[in-house]
């Protein structure tokens, strides 16, 4: 049983060296993609649930391989954070997008307003504030049109620090959207203290309404409690004409969702704003 035992650990043990190498491995792969410029931004429309407008985009991040190949955020920024990566790729992404938006400004759509994805490490950062400001000053694209989603996980070691770090954000100007919500922890805590113009109701929630008498209860609270607290609503990852019906009928003020769009590249983003949702 002894040797059994020691073989186990053995075989655990090169599965761990081998899940180590993989990540040393992929480690290099980011800093070599971040050197050499291999992600790009898509953006998804957001929709004035009572209008129909497109109203903003969110930035959302992708690494195109050299060899053609597009990997999703979920794949990489686990490890971006884990490594600090996350830190020049997260000051990238913010410098970018407000370049792009910046375009579309200049270009007569001046009401868009751009979201952000800041994960917690970027969020608790010393340099964030002069990083933000630098941005904005650098690309000319105001504040105001700003909003930066954060999750609930920026509250988990250090509430005081996190709300310390949200206001000083108000005083810059930019807005701040509480992301995924329903799927952390003390929310209702959280959410009366924290200084949030947005809350976006995370997706399961949104996808199992239209089936599910409970999570339409959800959502239907937590846009009452979101209103409650002077918040917008905006729900994410709508994709049927039913969860839309029924999110119209609960008072929800924003969509994202493939229903209107998927997450686009600036290029056809721009042929979205200058031809309409359906055509
Ligand atoms: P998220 O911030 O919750 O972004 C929404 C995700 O849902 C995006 O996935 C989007 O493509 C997807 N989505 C939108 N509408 C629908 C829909 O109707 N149905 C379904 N099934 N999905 C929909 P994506 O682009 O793969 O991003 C995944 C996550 O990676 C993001 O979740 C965010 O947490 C993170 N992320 C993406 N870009 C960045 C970035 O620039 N910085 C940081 N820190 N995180 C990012
Ligand atoms: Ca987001
Ligand atoms: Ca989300």
């Amino acid at each position: 049983a002894k040797e059994k035992g020691k073989n186990n650990f053995q075989f655990f043990s090169d599965d761990m060296a081998f899940i180590a190498s993989r990540k040393i491995a992929l480690e290099n792969e980011l800093r070599r993609a971040i050197a050499k410029e291999e992600f790009i931004l898509h953006y998804q429309p957001q929709i004035q649930a009572a209008t129909g407008d497109i109203i903003g985009m969110e930035a959302l991040i992708r690494w195109q391989t050299p060899a053609g190949k597009t990997i999703s955020p979920g794949e990489f920024i686990p490890l971006a954070e884990e490594t600090r990566l996350i830190l020049p790729m997260g000051e990238w992404v913010l410098s970018t997008a407000c370049k792009q938006a910046k375009l579309w400004h200049d270009s007569g759509y001046s009401q868009l307003k751009l979201a952000v994805n800041l994960s917690p490490l970027q969020f608790l950062d010393d340099e964030l504030m002069s990083m933000i400001r630098q941005t904005l000053e650098k690309t000319g694209f105001p504040a105001s049109s700003l909003e930066l989603e954060i999750t609930e996980g920026v509250a988990v070691d250090d509430a005081e620090k996190a709300i310390s770090r949200m206001q000083k954000l108000r005083r810059l100007g930019v807005r701040i959207a509480i992301d995924d919500f329903g799927t952390g922890y003390s929310s209702l805590n959280y959410l009366k203290r924290f200084p949030l113009n947005h809350l976006k109701i995370a997706q399961p929630f949104v996808q199992d309404m239209a089936s599910n008498p409970y999570d339409r209860a959800l959502v239907e609270a937590m846009i009452f409690i979101a209103h409650s607290l002077d918040m917008s609503v905006v729900a994410e990852g709508v994709e049927t004409e039913e969860q839309l019906a029924l999110l119209k009928k609960l008072g929800c003020d924003e969509i994202q969702g493939y229903y209107y769009s998927r997450p686009l590249t600036a290029d056809k983003f721009t042929h979205l704003l200058a031809n309409g949702l359906h055509s």
